[in-house]
């Protein structure tokens, strides 16, 4: 049986919504296809002195609430189907979050583990001056996603700087707090997603005391997911990344396990129980994070998962065949778009800062991304228990709501 694609898979949910809530048939038409797609051949002299031609794309999948606002991704997977599944989340999360943007993604078909700091430099570069006739703080602006740092978004942002003539901080988000980064933007997904299971929790009213978990993706976004969470006392059973997996049934120790992350780049030189890589999925938890890449979670192991909630650190790691067979084990999801959500909200933040030439402490933006994550879940949790759909239809429900209403303003041009 041949796999769906990444993006038809996003299509299905968004059809669920849309049919909930018997959306304008017109406007889904709107918002099942993407605005624009981009795909750039990227020439780059390796330090070998051989050319090789890299692919990229940046894809936006629509600006009615504003700017284009999606991450950048350099991994060996990248394909347009992805980005385009990818930025059509952002459209979703941007609008559930309520913030004054469209979606966006971008990526590049690479494996930056095989490539030298200067190559990855001026891959960066090249495929900025590529993308540059569609770049812009006011038509898109792109952020860190996997294997790509704030260095990444300090190399976009000189080479726009370079082409325009003037230093435009507001170009991207997720850069260096020296060039005009937001204080707690790096922690901000992970730290939003342990917000967002403090809320669970709460309106489960259940304590997060001893509650197990286990993460699939020990990056930026499970990482810190797993110290905020197990800062509220939560204990992290397993974690896992590219190297391999490791379980510890009293806890694992979260900040020597991110110092050996820091310094090794893998989780199995730390001490541990170390299991097979898929086998984080499958652990008897309270709460799983797949926080590492999507479809993870599908129709053939879904079986296996055992755990009552699912809280999705990274982009689509259910599929849609994977959803239905969890809500029939009455596991809860809570969908991607709300639940790793407080990357974006920080960016719109730093954004705002850029623009303005005005700098906030971290307090400020720390009280900014609870207040708009504790009202999403709000939102979120009332409209699933009035409907009696799941987290990840209310959310859209939530979300599409919005946009539609946009365009009941705004009209389709011409
Ligand atoms: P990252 O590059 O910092 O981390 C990715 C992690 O996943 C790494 O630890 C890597 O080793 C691990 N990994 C890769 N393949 C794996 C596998 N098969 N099994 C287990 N682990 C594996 O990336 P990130 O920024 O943390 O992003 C992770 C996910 O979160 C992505 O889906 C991304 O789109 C999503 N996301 C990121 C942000 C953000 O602010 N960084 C915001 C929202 C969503």
């Amino acid at each position: 049986m041949i796999e769906e694609s990444t993006a038809k898979k996003a299509q299905k949910q968004l059809y669920k919504a849309a049919k909930e809530i018997q959306l304008d048939p017109n406007l889904l038409k709107i918002l099942e296809k993407p605005m624009r797609i981009l795909k750039v051949s990227i020439p780059i002299k390796m330090d070998s002195g051989r050319v090789k031609v890299f692919t990229g794309y940046r894809c936006q999948y629509n600006n009615a609430k504003g700017p284009a606002k999606g991450g950048v991704r350099y991994h060996p997977d990248v394909t347009e189907d992805e980005v385009t599944a990818l930025a059509a989340w952002m459209t979703w999360k941007c609008s559930l979050l309520d913030l004054p943007y469209g979606g966006a993604k971008g990526g590049i078909v690479c494996n930056p583990k095989n490539m030298s700091e200067s190559e990855l430099e001026r891959l960066t570069r090249r495929y900025t001056s590529e993308i540059m006739p569609i770049l812009g703080p006011h038509i898109d602006i792109p952020a860190p996603d996997v294997y790509t740092t704030s260095k990444t978004m300090a190399w976009i942002m000189d080479t726009f700087s370079m082409f325009k003539g003037y230093t435009e901080p507001s170009i991207v988000t997720g850069k260096p707090e020296i060039l005009g980064g937001s204080k707690g933007r790096k922690e901000a997904t992970g730290k939003g997603l342990s917000l967002i299971v403090r809320e669970l929790f709460k309106a489960e009213k259940k304590s997060l005391k001893g509650a197990k978990i286990a993460i699939q993706g020990f990056g930026n976004v499970g990482g810190h997911a797993a110290l905020f969470l197990s800062q509220l006392g939560a204990k992290i059973v397993a974690a896992s990344d590219e190297s391999g997996a490791l379980v510890d049934p009293n806890g694992l120790d979260i900040p020597a396990l991110l110092d050996c992350v820091e310094k090794h780049a893998c989780v199995i030189k730390h001490p541990g129980q170390q299991i097979e890589r898929e086998d984080v999925l499958f652990q008897d938890v309270d709460v799983l994070i797949p926080a590492a890449l999507e479809n993870q979670i599908h129709r053939k192991n879904a079986d296996k998962i055992n755990t009552r909630h699912i809280v999705e650190g990274a982009n689509g790691p259910t599929t849609p065949e994977a959803d239905d067979i969890l809500r029939s084990r009455k596991i809860r999801v809570i969908p991607d778009i709300l639940a790793n959500a407080g990357g974006v909200v920080v960016s719109h933040l730093e954004w705002v800062q850029a623009i303005s030439g005005l700098y906030w402490e971290e307090a400020q933006v720390n009280a900014e991304l609870e207040r708009k994550m504790v009202k999403a879940f709000k939102e979120v949790w009332k409209r699933s228990t009035e409907r009696n759909v799941s987290f990840r239809c209310a959310a859209y429900i939530v979300a599409i709501e919005r946009i539609a209403e946009v365009y009941r303003y705004r009209g389709v041009f011409p």
